[in-house]
Protein backbone atom coordinates (compact mmCIF):
# COMPACT_ATOMS: atom_id res chain seq x y z
CA UNK A 1 0.00 0.00 0.00
CA UNK A 2 1.41 3.82 -0.93
CA UNK A 3 1.89 6.19 1.63
CA UNK A 4 -1.53 7.76 3.07
CA UNK A 5 -2.01 11.26 4.97
CA UNK A 6 -2.29 11.19 8.33
CA UNK A 7 -4.24 13.97 9.01
CA UNK A 8 -5.79 14.58 5.46
CA UNK A 9 -5.65 11.06 4.11
CA UNK A 10 -4.21 11.70 0.65
CA UNK A 11 -2.22 9.42 -1.01
CA UNK A 12 -0.36 9.76 -4.34
CA UNK A 13 -3.25 8.89 -7.00
CA UNK A 14 -5.49 11.54 -4.68
CA UNK A 15 -3.04 14.03 -3.77
CA UNK A 16 -4.29 17.83 -2.45
CA UNK A 17 -3.77 20.72 -4.38
CA UNK A 18 -1.48 23.55 -2.92
CA UNK A 19 -0.87 27.07 -3.93
CA UNK A 20 2.24 25.32 -5.26
CA UNK A 21 0.88 22.61 -6.92
CA UNK A 22 -0.02 19.35 -5.87
CA UNK A 23 1.22 18.23 -2.45
CA UNK A 24 4.62 15.73 -1.71
CA UNK A 25 5.75 13.66 1.06
CA UNK A 26 7.20 15.42 3.98
CA UNK A 27 7.17 12.28 6.20
CA UNK A 28 5.97 9.09 4.87
CA UNK A 29 2.58 9.86 6.71
CA UNK A 30 2.29 13.59 6.04
CA UNK A 31 1.77 15.24 3.34
CA UNK A 32 3.12 19.24 2.61
CA UNK A 33 -0.42 20.34 2.73
CA UNK A 34 -0.73 19.27 6.38
CA UNK A 35 2.95 20.43 7.29
CA UNK A 36 4.47 23.38 8.28
CA UNK A 37 8.42 23.32 8.34
CA UNK A 38 10.77 25.42 10.17
CA UNK A 39 14.55 25.89 9.26
CA UNK A 40 17.08 25.95 12.27
CA UNK A 41 16.83 29.43 14.06
CA UNK A 42 12.98 29.42 12.95
CA UNK A 43 12.11 27.30 16.15
CA UNK A 44 13.09 26.67 19.55
CA UNK A 45 13.84 22.91 19.91
CA UNK A 46 17.56 22.83 18.31
CA UNK A 47 19.38 22.97 15.43
CA UNK A 48 17.48 20.43 13.30
CA UNK A 49 14.46 21.11 10.79
CA UNK A 50 11.01 20.85 12.74
CA UNK A 51 8.08 19.50 10.97
CA UNK A 52 5.05 20.76 12.59
CA UNK A 53 1.86 18.27 11.99
CA UNK A 54 -1.24 20.82 11.50
CA UNK A 55 -2.79 18.92 14.10
CA UNK A 56 -5.19 20.15 16.74
CA UNK A 57 -2.85 19.35 19.61
CA UNK A 58 0.32 21.52 17.75
CA UNK A 59 -2.32 24.27 16.92
CA UNK A 60 -1.81 27.99 19.25
CA UNK A 61 -6.18 28.29 18.46
CA UNK A 62 -6.47 24.98 21.17
CA UNK A 63 -7.56 26.05 24.89
CA UNK A 64 -7.77 24.06 27.58
CA UNK A 65 -11.59 23.90 28.76
CA UNK A 66 -11.89 25.42 32.25
CA UNK A 67 -15.54 24.93 32.08
CA UNK A 68 -15.75 21.10 31.59
CA UNK A 69 -12.94 20.71 34.14
CA UNK A 70 -15.01 22.50 36.51
CA UNK A 71 -17.93 19.66 36.14
CA UNK A 72 -15.51 17.36 36.97
CA UNK A 73 -14.28 16.34 33.14
CA UNK A 74 -10.25 16.21 32.73
CA UNK A 75 -7.97 16.93 30.15
CA UNK A 76 -10.79 18.68 27.80
CA UNK A 77 -9.93 20.98 24.98
CA UNK A 78 -11.44 23.36 23.41
CA UNK A 79 -10.82 24.69 20.00
CA UNK A 80 -11.52 28.71 19.86
CA UNK A 81 -12.54 28.44 16.09
CA UNK A 82 -15.19 26.88 17.45
CA UNK A 83 -14.63 23.92 14.96
CA UNK A 84 -15.96 21.51 17.67
CA UNK A 85 -19.26 23.11 18.36
CA UNK A 86 -22.33 20.80 17.11
CA UNK A 87 -24.59 22.99 15.16
CA UNK A 88 -28.30 22.78 16.26
CA UNK A 89 -31.02 22.67 13.84
CA UNK A 90 -31.62 26.72 14.16
CA UNK A 91 -28.01 27.42 13.11
CA UNK A 92 -26.73 28.37 16.36
CA UNK A 93 -23.61 26.61 17.92
CA UNK A 94 -23.23 24.99 21.57
CA UNK A 95 -19.74 25.02 22.72
CA UNK A 96 -18.03 21.83 22.22
CA UNK A 97 -15.01 20.34 23.78
CA UNK A 98 -12.74 17.34 23.47
CA UNK A 99 -10.25 15.14 25.04
CA UNK A 100 -7.11 14.80 24.95
CA UNK A 101 -7.21 11.39 24.09
CA UNK A 102 -9.21 12.16 21.16
CA UNK A 103 -6.85 15.48 20.02
CA UNK A 104 -3.73 13.47 19.95
CA UNK A 105 -5.21 10.36 18.31
CA UNK A 106 -7.80 12.08 16.02
CA UNK A 107 -11.17 10.09 16.50
CA UNK A 108 -13.39 11.45 13.34
CA UNK A 109 -15.01 13.84 14.29
CA UNK A 110 -11.01 15.64 15.46
CA UNK A 111 -9.82 14.51 11.87
CA UNK A 112 -12.46 16.21 9.84
CA UNK A 113 -12.35 19.41 11.78
CA UNK A 114 -7.97 18.83 11.19
CA UNK A 115 -8.44 18.33 7.60
CA UNK A 116 -7.06 21.59 5.68
CA UNK A 117 -8.21 23.39 8.60
CA UNK A 118 -8.05 27.33 7.50
CA UNK A 119 -7.68 28.22 11.30
CA UNK A 120 -4.11 26.22 12.05
CA UNK A 121 -1.67 28.84 13.39
CA UNK A 122 1.38 27.19 15.01
CA UNK A 123 1.47 26.87 18.81
CA UNK A 124 4.18 29.23 20.22
CA UNK A 125 5.65 26.81 22.12
CA UNK A 126 7.61 25.68 19.35
CA UNK A 127 8.45 29.12 18.27
CA UNK A 128 11.28 31.26 19.20
CA UNK A 129 10.27 34.17 21.60
CA UNK A 130 9.04 37.27 19.95
CA UNK A 131 11.98 39.69 19.96
CA UNK A 132 11.38 42.20 22.88
CA UNK A 133 9.74 45.55 22.42
CA UNK A 134 12.03 48.69 22.62
CA UNK A 135 11.24 50.19 25.79
CA UNK A 136 9.40 53.86 25.18
CA UNK A 137 10.50 56.32 27.74
CA UNK A 138 7.27 57.73 29.02
CA UNK A 139 8.59 60.55 31.28
CA UNK A 140 10.27 62.06 27.62
CA UNK A 141 6.92 61.04 25.57
CA UNK A 142 4.92 63.03 28.00
CA UNK A 143 7.72 65.97 28.17
CA UNK A 144 7.56 66.10 24.61
CA UNK A 145 4.07 66.20 24.57
CA UNK A 146 3.30 68.86 26.72
CA UNK A 147 6.49 71.00 24.94
CA UNK A 148 4.31 70.83 21.70
CA UNK A 149 7.82 69.61 20.06
CA UNK A 150 7.94 66.81 17.49
CA UNK A 151 4.79 65.54 18.60
CA UNK A 152 1.18 65.90 16.32
CA UNK A 153 -1.05 68.82 18.11
CA UNK A 154 -3.84 67.02 19.41
CA UNK A 155 -6.32 65.93 16.00
CA UNK A 156 -9.16 66.97 17.66
CA UNK A 157 -8.49 69.86 18.15
CA UNK A 158 -6.79 70.59 14.57
CA UNK A 159 -9.95 69.15 12.95
CA UNK A 160 -12.39 72.39 15.11
CA UNK A 161 -9.64 74.48 13.28
CA UNK A 162 -10.23 73.23 10.18
S1 LIG B 1 -9.83 22.72 14.49
FE1 LIG B 1 -8.31 23.95 13.39
S2 LIG B 1 -8.17 25.91 14.51
FE2 LIG B 1 -9.22 24.42 15.82
S3 LIG B 1 -7.58 23.60 17.12
FE3 LIG B 1 -7.84 22.19 15.36
S4 LIG B 1 -6.35 22.89 13.82
FE4 LIG B 1 -6.61 24.55 15.34
ZN1 LIG C 1 -2.37 15.79 4.28
ZN1 LIG D 1 -1.97 15.96 0.73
Amino acid sequence: MGNVCKICGCTDDNACMTDEGPCSWVMSDLCSACAVIFHPGEHNLGKCELIIPKECRCCANLEEDKKAESLGYKNYWRCTEGRYDPVMPDGSTVPGSFAWSGVSRPNKAVARAQKHCPFFRVHPRYLPPAPKQTQVDTKEVEKLWKSGEGMMKDPIKRQEVD
